[in-house]
C-alpha cells in the first residue's frame, strides 16, 4: 500500500479559500475531474463537502416499519488540497489570491477573492449581507 501522509496541521485555523456554494474540481481520488458544489464548508478541519460526491454508501438494516433497510449514500467531507475552486468569471479551476476592492450592493471596501487566471473577483455566491 502506498505510504498515505497524516498531515500534522498548526493549531491555528487555517483561512479555507472555499465557501459553500462554490464550485470546485476534484483533483484527486475517484472523483477526480468531476465538479461539484459545496454544500458544507468545515475550516476546523480544512475539509468541505462536496454535493454528490465523494459518496461513501452505508449499508443500514431496517428498524420497525418507520425506516427501510438498504443502502445511504452519503457524502463524506474532502480535504481543500484535494479540489480546486472553480474561478465564476473565467470558468477554469484556479487557484486564489486576495485583495480588497469594493464588493457587493453598496460597493464598499472588502476583502475579496481573486483568481490567479483571469485576475477577476471570484463571486462568493452564499455572502450574507
Ligand atoms: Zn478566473
Amino acid at each position: 500500500m502506498a505510504t498515505k501522509q497524516k498531515e500534522k496541521k498548526p493549531l491555528h485555523l487555517a483561512k479555507m479559500n472555499i465557501k459553500r456554494g462554490d464550485t470546485v474540481l476534484i483533483i484527486t481520488g475517484k472523483d477526480r475531474g468531476k465538479e461539484g458544489l459545496i454544500s458544507r464548508a468545515m475550516p476546523q478541519v480544512s475539509k468541505v463537502i462536496v454535493e454528490g460526491l465523494n459518496i461513501a454508501k452505508k449499508h443500514v438494516r431496517p428498524q420497525g416499519q418507520t425506516r427501510q433497510g438498504g443502502i445511504i449514500e452519503k457524502a463524506m467531507p474532502i480535504h481543500v488540497s484535494n479540489v480546486m475552486l472553480k474561478c465564476t468569471e473565467c470558468g477554469q479551476p484556479t487557484r486564489v489570491a486576495h485583495d480588497r476592492r469594493p464588493s457587493g450592493a453598496d460597493g464598499k471596501m472588502r476583502s475579496v477573492r481573486i483568481c490567479k487566471k483571469c485576475h477577476k473577483v471570484i463571486e462568493d455566491r452564499m455572502r450574507s449581507s
